[in-house]
């Protein structure tokens, strides 16, 4: 069921200029016409801590002991929510390609964690952020993203809550109509940073 707080952030979005048209490669390798750029939609900390009280209101599991996002993308929200539920707030980041915590950030065995990112695409570095924390003894018990653009059918194995769906679009490049136009490719994502 859509909600008045899905039409109005659809719209903020649209207003941002933060749901872009074009040619974009993904992180999965697909190519899509449409683009959620959530960074547009987070420079303004108000609507970023509002999005984060929505996330926090929706969410029917047990308080967390701390929020983990990965960085870049989960950065904002992440921390926001980590406010809005008043605990802490840690990231991973990439090393090598392999996703770990540094900066001095350690996990306490058994510590309630949810996952916080900007946007669900392949449910990749969530899954890794996952990992690195039950690899150091925390338990998951969800995730949270601001948008959710999975292909239909390919959930996360663990509890989840995100503000807005968009079905977008996807294509193998071999079968790509924006290929076929030869529009240029963009690649608009921070996987490889
Ligand atoms: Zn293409």
């Amino acid at each position: 069921m859509q909600t008045n707080f899905e039409e109005e952030l659809r719209a903020y979005f649209g207003a941002c200029g933060a749901l872009l048209r074009g040619h974009f490669i993904l992180s999965s390798g697909l190519h899509s016409p449409e683009y959620a750029q959530c960074a547009l939609a987070l420079k303004n900390p108000a609507k970023a801590a509002e999005m984060a009280m929505e996330l926090k209101a929706r969410w029917r599991g047990q308080k967390p002991d701390l929020i983990l996002s990965p960085a870049v993308g989960g950065l904002i929200i992440g921390h926001e929510t980590a406010r809005a539920f008043g605990v802490d707030f840690l990231f991973t980041e990439r090393e090598n390609g392999a996703m770990t915590l540094r900066r001095g950030f350690s996990l306490k065995k058994g510590a309630k964690v949810i996952i916080v990112e900007d946007v669900f695409t392949t449910g990749k570095s969530t899954r890794e952020t996952a990992e690195t924390a039950a690899e150091r003894g925390a338990a998951v018990i969800g995730a949270m993203s601001v948008i959710n653009r999975m292909e239909t059918g390919k959930e996360l194995e663990f509890p989840s809550v995100s503000l807005l769906r968009l079905d977008l679009a996807l294509y193998r490049p071999e079968n790509c109509p924006l290929c076929a136009r030869k529009l240029p490719l963009v690649k608009p994502g921070s996987r490889n940073i």
